[in-house]
């Protein structure tokens, strides 16, 4: 009896020492632009980006198959981390000034292409209803006025707010 509990103390040692040299020794090293990307992402895996969870959609994402815009629940600031970790673009240019998706609802009718084409889910309503957006989810891509039926879809400066409104840049002498 005594032999067995040493034969078997002894052999479950042994083999924990070999896997535990097998871990250290034969380990496959991760991507570590991968592993950054994932910090970024929410990582609730929700699959809204079309993909398996938050690990394939960095796979995805490294792999250039995926755009920034790709994760609805990060919005635009998690697409612009993404775009300048990646180095890739927005295709919103950083030095034109910033405009904003706005729709006349007046002119909507509900058809919903506009929600389905946004990549950062920044517009409101239901189909046959009039849409609206949510503009602090709103990058300016103009994805969205590309398929509106009726152009009630349009980019525009933003809706100055109290933190936003500042005094108009005054003119120049002789401009
Ligand atoms: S411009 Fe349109 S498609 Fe692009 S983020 Fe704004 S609402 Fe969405
Ligand atoms: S695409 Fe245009 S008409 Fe259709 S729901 Fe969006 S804003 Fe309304």
């Amino acid at each position: 009896m005594i032999v067995a509990v040493v034969v078997l103390t002894v052999l479950g040692s042994a083999l924990g020492l070999l896997l535990s040299l097998a871990a250290r020794y034969l380990q496959v090293p991760g991507n570590p632009l991968g592993e950054e990307i994932l910090q970024l992402l929410p990582g609730v895996n929700c699959g809204q980006c079309g993909y398996p969870g938050c690990g394939g959609a960095v796979e995805a994402l490294v792999a250039g198959i995926a755009p920034p815009t790709l994760c609805p629940p990060g919005g635009p600031t998690l697409a612009r981390a993404l775009a300048a970790r990646l180095g890739r673009t927005l295709g919103v240019a950083d030095d034109q000034p910033l405009l904003l998706a706005e729709i006349d609802e007046s002119r909507c009718i509900g058809c919903a292409h506009c929600g389905k084409r946004c990549p950062t889910d920044a517009i409101l309503g239901a189909p046959r209803q009039i849409h609206a957006v949510f503009q602090e989810a709103c990058m300016g891509c103009g994805l969205c006025v590309e398929v509106c039926p009726t152009e009630c879809l349009q980019l525009r400066p933003p809706t100055p707010t109290l933190s936003t409104w500042c005094w108009p840049k005054p003119a120049l002498a002789g401009g």
